[in-house]
This record gives structure tokens, C-alpha cells and sequence, in this order.
């Protein structure tokens, strides 16, 4: 098919998810699943963790958290950016837990004597309650008889990079909030912090990128295998008889004897424009350059170097995968690989690999 496609290996993605509890271990391992399971498909990303015993998911908010509990009736399901005001009944009727990250967030969920997980923000600066909120808390004593703290939480700033001083500041103000506050469990690190260590796990990880193939800590191997490839179909092969430019804006010029490849796959299927002239693609295994600008549904790649037989239209091309790791793509395109997955287009067709 003329158009590009985006394969998900659901048992990469299982793979990843034990072999990060086994990382993780004796902390609990949840799956972050916000944003359609970070682009890759809510449903069967959702199902097949489900299926590897994950009882635990993180949503970002009520819609997200409604249809994953259309999809999983047995699992816990918190919503991260908290019960907004006046939805706190729709949380209870779908039974999702709210992480509450402000004080009125906090009385207002106490009213329906539920447990929930309270957010403490202690350096990243987005959401969570801060020293401030704690102290408001602690001096209304018919609150805090009402408060049910399923987890204590904070959020690291730079959990991807471990000897940043700020990690130690984060989990000293976390101590010391926690400290004031009733015993309770905790959740601290997300996949790289889940990897780094026990300091920076708690009871609880939120096992986010990683879970995907996203190496959770850029400086070391990678704990987990690819899940997602960006493929692209040659559908025109043109050989170069005079020196000519690729594509829009004559950026690339191409001297005779040359064979260009065009792919069906652009920027629409989340092939980042920032590739233009950067990018790479593997055909069977070999690395061939992308000349010229990527455009919304093409791009071109030089396949001079190739035996004339290796190429063919109608052939897959790889993008990122297997052969090409997202994180060097994301490198490449000055993004990271959360952004590279959120922005697999609508445009391309999605398969799935041990669906269940
Ligand atoms: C998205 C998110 C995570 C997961 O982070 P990764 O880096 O993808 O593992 C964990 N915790 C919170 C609060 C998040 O927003």
C-alpha cells in the first residue's frame, strides 16, 4: 500500500514490561499509558499488559481514564492531572483515583471518602502540592482525619540524568514533606528512575517510555528492545542521467550516475521535517541516506550504493525500528523519542504484533 505504516510488536512491548519489574523489583511496576499509550494504540498496548499481570496504569485525565476502563474492568487506573471540579462523582462511577495536586482538588475529593494519591511537588515545578499547601493541610485537622493517601508521589525533573544535583534536592524535600505527613506508600521514580536505582523508585515506579523502547537513560545500553517501526513503501524509482535537485526547495543536488528511491512516508506520518537531508532509511539492512526535504506524505532516499535488484517499488522501507533505533532518530531531528511516538500520524495504518 502506498502510505506508510506503523508496526507495533506487542510482545517487545511485553518483554520490556518484565524485564523492567525485574529491574524494578521489590517496587511495584505501573504502565503510563497517557496520550494513547504514548501514540502507540491505548487499546492493545493497554490489553496486553493487562495480560502480563500490570495492575496498575497512569492516565492523564478523565477521558483517558473512562476509555481505559471501558477497555480494563479489574485494573487500578490513576489520573494523573488530578479530578478537575465537579467531575469528582464520574471518577468514583468509572472507580479511578485521582493523584491531587492541589488543595482544593484535595477537599473536594475527601467529601466522597475515597483514597487517592497526593502529588508533592518537590522541584520540577508543575503540578503537585507544594511546603505551602502541606502546612495548610496540617492545620485542619478534619481534613487530614479524612485524607485516605494511597501513595505519596513526587516527579523527578532529571531523573535521565542521575549525578544531576537536583535529583538529591528532590528527594531530600520529599523526605522531609513525607515526614509531616501520615505513613503512607511511595511513588518517586518514572522509567529512569526506575532503572537508576533504589533511591529513586519508591514503592511504586511509572513505567513510562521505556515500556515503548525509549531508552530510559541516554548515557547507558539500553535495558529494552524496540517496540514501534516506521515503515515506508518505495513507490517510484528513478535513475539520475543529469545533475538535478531533490524536492521541495532544491536543497539536495544529485550528480549522474545516480538511482533515488521515493518512499511514501512524510512528516504527516510523524517522519519529522527537522530529517530533511539528515535522516536515514534501511532497506534489507542497509543504511541509505534522505536527500532533499521530507515532505507530508514522501521522502526521498539515495540507493545508488545498492545493487539495482535490492530495491523495488513496493518494497518496505524501515525508518526508525530494528535497524534504525529511535533514539538516534529523535537525536537527529533535535526532539526526544516521546515526541517521535505521539506524532505517528493518523495518516499511516497501524499493525500489531501478538494482539490479544
Ligand atoms: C509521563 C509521566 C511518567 C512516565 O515517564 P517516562 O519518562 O515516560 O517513564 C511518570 N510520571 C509522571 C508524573 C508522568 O507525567
Amino acid at each position: 500500500m502506498s502510505t506508510a505504516a506503523v508496526v507495533i510488536d506487542l510482545d517487545a512491548l511485553a518483554g520490556n514490561y518484565r524485564r523492567l519489574r525485574e529491574i524494578a523489583a521489590p517496587s511495584e511496576s505501573a504502565a503510563v499509558v497517557k496520550a494513547d499509550a504514548y501514540g502507540l494504540g491505548l487499546g492493545p498496548v493497554a490489553r496486553r499488559l493487562r495480560a502480563e499481570g500490570c495492575g496498575r496504569f497512569f492516565v492523564a485525565n478523565l477521558a483517558e481514564g473512562l476509555e481505559l476502563r471501558e477497555l480494563l474492568d479489574d485494573a487500578v487506573i490513576y489520573v494523573l492531572h488530578g479530578a478537575d471540579a465537579g467531575a469528582e462523582r464520574r471518577f468514583v462511577d468509572a472507580a479511578l483515583t485521582p493523584v491531587l495536586n492541589t488543595l482544593e482538588q484535595v477537599r473536594a475529593w475527601v467529601e466522597l471518602g475515597r483514597p487517592a494519591i497526593l502529588n508533592l511537588d518537590t522541584g520540577m515545578t508543575r503540578l503537585g502540592l507544594g511546603p505551602a499547601d502541606v502546612d495548610a493541610m496540617l492545620a485542619d485537622a478534619p481534613l487530614m482525619e479524612r485524607l485516605e493517601i494511597e501513595y505519596l508521589m513526587t516527579h523527578l525533573a532529571c531523573a535521565d540524568e542521575p549525578a544531576h544535583p537536583l535529583n538529591a534536592a528532590q528527594l531530600g524535600r520529599f523526605e522531609t514533606l513525607r515526614a509531616r505527613l501520615p505513613a503512607a506508600p511511595t511513588s518517586i521514580g518514572n522509567a529512569a528512575g526506575a532503572v537508576t536505582g533504589p533511591d529513586t523508585r519508591g514503592d511504586l515506579v511509572r513505567l513510562g517510555i521505556a515500556l515503548y523502547g525509549g531508552n530510559p537513560l541516554g548515557d547507558r545500553a539500553s535495558p529494552v528492545e524496540p517496540v514501534a517501526a516506521l515503515y515506508g513503501t518505495v513507490i517510484q524509482i528513478r535513475d539520475i542521467d543529469e545533475p538535478c535537485s531533490v524536492g521541495y526547495g532544491a536543497t539536495y543536488a544529485i550528480e549522474p550516475p545516480a538511482r533515488v528511491a521515493v518512499i511514501a512516508a512524510g512528516y504527516a506520518n510523524g517522519y519529522l521535517r527537522a530529517l530533511s537531508n539528515t535522516g536515514v532509511a534501511s532497506i534489507g539492512g542497509a543504511l541509505v541516506p534522505v536527500i532533499g526535504r521530507v515532505s507530508m506524505e514522501l521522502i526521498c532516499v539515495d540507493v545508488t550504493a545498492l545493487p539495482a535488484a535490492a530495491v523495488e517499488v513496493g518494497q518496505r522501507v524501515e525508518l526508525f525500528g530494528k535497524d534504525i533505533s529511535i533514539d538516534d532518530v529523535a537525536a537527529a531531528a533535535g526532539t526526544i523519542s516521546y515526541e517521535l511516538l505521539t506524532g505517528l500520524g493518523p495518516s499511516s495504518v497501524f499493525e500489531y504484533l501478538g494482539e490479544v
